[in-house]
């Protein structure tokens, strides 16, 4: 798709995330939703947000295996800025999922619970939306390292904006440090990045940033950037 006949003016990959997010704001206003996993990148991007429009919307994917770390870092951010704040769970609990597919679905078909609690709960949440914002950086893995700043999401039919691409862990980490941002405890205990509990666990010194999530699977990402 040709983004260029869809808005006008989009930032090119190169632009400095604050120039992207205005842009995403000053162009999708109300109808641009953010998608936060509570990670480090995506307490970055809320507060980078709430400087640049007010009560930003922001969605979370509550799987019912989330670490409590990650419930409190939620919570924090709620006190510490105004958001329209949704939390949009899965179609069926994790009981029913057990019955149906079998106990710990995680450990034996991975793809498939992740779409039942992760991939189908994402459509919900972007339906009527004209654009999302991720946290998604090149560097986090090689199937992200193609990513652009602004994506045309075929799959759901609206932009994606990845306003952090070309940002480094250390660059996350100052802006979260100099603007004293609530973040993950995970983060300080050895896991860069976070998601559900049973398919997520803290890296080895020299290893991948993402080695930690699915390990022993041969399986990089949740469906949600593919
Ligand atoms: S990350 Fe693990 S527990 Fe969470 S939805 Fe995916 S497979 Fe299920």
């Amino acid at each position: 798709m040709n983004l260029s006949r869809q808005v006008k003016s989009q930032p090119q990959t190169g632009r400095s995330p604050e120039d992207i997010l205005r842009w995403a704001y000053e162009t999708f206003g109300g109808t641009v939703t953010i998608a936060s996993s509570f990670g480090l990148e995506d307490v970055m991007l809320i507060d980078m947000a709430s400087r640049l429009y007010e009560r930003p919307d922001v969605f979370y994917l509550d799987t019912d295996l989330l670490f409590h770390q990650t419930y409190q870092t939620i919570h924090a951010m709620r006190e510490r800025y105004a958001l329209n704040l949704r939390r949009v769970s899965p179609e069926i609990s994790l009981a029913r999922q057990a019955e149906q597919r079998g106990e710990e679905l995680w450990a034996q078909d991975p793809n498939q619970c992740c779409h039942i609690r992760k991939v189908e709960p994402l459509t919900r949440a972007l339906n009527g939306y004209k654009a999302w914002i991720t946290g998604v950086r090149r560097e986090q893995s090689p199937t992200r390292a193609t990513a652009e700043a602004v994506e045309w999401d075929n799959k759901h039919g609206l932009f994606k904006i990845n306003p952090l691409v070309l940002l480094n862990t250390d660059d996350v980490w100052h802006w979260v440090r100099k603007h004293q941002v609530p973040y993950n405890a995970l983060h300080d205990q050895g896991y860069p990045s976070i998601g559900c509990m049973p398919c997520t666990r803290a890296i080895k010194p020299g290893e991948d940033a993402r080695a930690g999530r699915w390990a022993g699977f041969n399986k990089l990402e949740c469906g949600l950037h593919p």
